[in-house]
């Protein structure tokens, strides 16, 4: 971590491409408002270009020197990158994003999915309103480790490798406990879930191996086992239910979508991926290409994660105007939805990124 001072953290912001750059900018108009209401945020906002576009102009998507930079700052604030019609030779699509990952080994990704009061929800049940739990989906290696190995022999057969290390899954679960004792001094059951496919897959069963060897520096949790195809099945029957997950990176890559459904959409969904040393917040929707310009974005992910980032830097040093700044987002994210008005396109609603927006930084001024 390059910390400037010992409160002043250097941010790197890369809004990326499509909807990334609406729904930054108004997670930093939000920043902007926060900052003035809580002093002792010290944020050195440094703007960077990355993503499909920029791979369109330049044939580059995100430059040495841009990696560069990064590795001065503190931690990485992203809006979304891809766009579907920009490609790879080999018919990939570009995601500088998941470069990030690799290249700061950020194996946790945190993906809290919680309701947010008064926002609807597609279940039903009356208990939809409690779901509040949190996927930490391992990022660097699993099915997604292979990214640039996977290959096509003589046009007959494809082939990708589910990579799992000890050490990378060590890290990863015990980030998982500490965030589960963390959440059980908060109030919430104390249970960690290990999501696999430990039944068919020896990776797999190597993988609960491992958190089985963990969990027994961790007596305080209540520890619990579901297949992959089982948790698809109980994410939707029962969602309450749930604590922490853990799982392996394409697992949790689907998972984690499932989840922001169940909470309403893509844009209600943040995330951050953390490493030893550095992270990367931003939401947990792509680029979505097909409602770029039109003002239709929900920005709740994005500010969302922007509380997250808050957390993050605030933990890392100890200090309050950033641990309170991360709260008073969420407060005011809660606050703006409770009445029961607000309702975001993605929703079938007609409120869009500046309403959304505006309603925030009302509920935050108010507070
Ligand atoms: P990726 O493939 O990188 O995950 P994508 O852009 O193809 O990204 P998503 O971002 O997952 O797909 O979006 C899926 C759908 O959700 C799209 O139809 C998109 O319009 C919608 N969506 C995503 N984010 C938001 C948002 N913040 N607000 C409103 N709708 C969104």
């Amino acid at each position: 971590m390059a910390t400037i001072s010992k409160s002043e953290f250097r941010i790197a912001v890369l809004p990326g491409d499509g909807i990334g750059q609406e729904v930054v900018s108004a997670a930093l108009h939000l920043l902007e408002v926060l900052r003035a209401k809580i002093p002792g945020i010290e944020l050195d906002l440094v703007p960077l270009e990355a993503g499909a576009a920029l791979y369109r102009e330049t044939g580059t998507a995100l430059a040495d020197e841009t990696l560069a930079t990064i590795e001065k700052c503190d931690a990485v604030f992203l809006g979304a990158m891809g766009l579907p019609d920009v490609r790879r030779p080999d018919g990939r699509e570009l995601a500088p994003q998941l470069d990030l990952r690799f290249h700061f080994n950020l194996y946790a990704g945190i993906r809290p999915i919680r309701t947010i009061p008064g926002a609807p929800v597609p279940l039903a049940d009356p208990r939809a309103k409690d779901i509040d739990f949190v996927i930490i989906r391992e990022s660097t290696e699993g099915l997604f480790a292979d990214l640039d190995g996977g290959t096509v022999i003589d046009d007959e057969q494809g082939r990708d490798t589910l990579i799992i290390t000890r050490e990378v899954s060590t890290k990863l679960f015990k980030t998982s406990f500490d965030l589960t004792a963390r959440r059980k001094r908060q109030g919430r059951p104390g249970r960690l879930t290990c999501i696999d496919k430990a039944n068919v897959l020896k990776s797999m069963a190597f993988f609960r191996s491992i958190f089985d060897e963990c969990a027994r520096d961790y007596a305080e949790i209540d520890i619990g086992y579901e297949y992959v195809d089982a948790a698809a099945l109980n994410f939707i029957r029962k969602p309450w239910d749930y604590d922490v997950c853990v799982t392996e990176n394409m697992y949790g890559d689907i998972l984690s979508d499932l989840g922001a459904g169940l909470i309403g959409g893509m844009g209600m969904a943040p995330s951050a991926d953390i490493g030893d040393n550095m992270a990367v917040f931003q939401p947990a929707h792509g680029s979505a290409p097909d409602i770029v310009g039109q003002g239709k974005a929900n920005p709740v992910a994005t500010i969302l994660s922007l509380a997250m980032m808050l957390e993050w830097l605030g933990e890392q040093i100890g200090s309050t105007p950033y641990l309170d700044g991360s709260r008073a987002i969420c407060q005011a994210v809660d606050d703006a939805f409770r009445p029961g008005a607000l309702r975001p396109v993605e929703m079938g609603g007609t409120h869009g990124t500046q309403d959304i927006t505006s309603a925030v930084v009302q509920a935050l001024k108010v507070r």
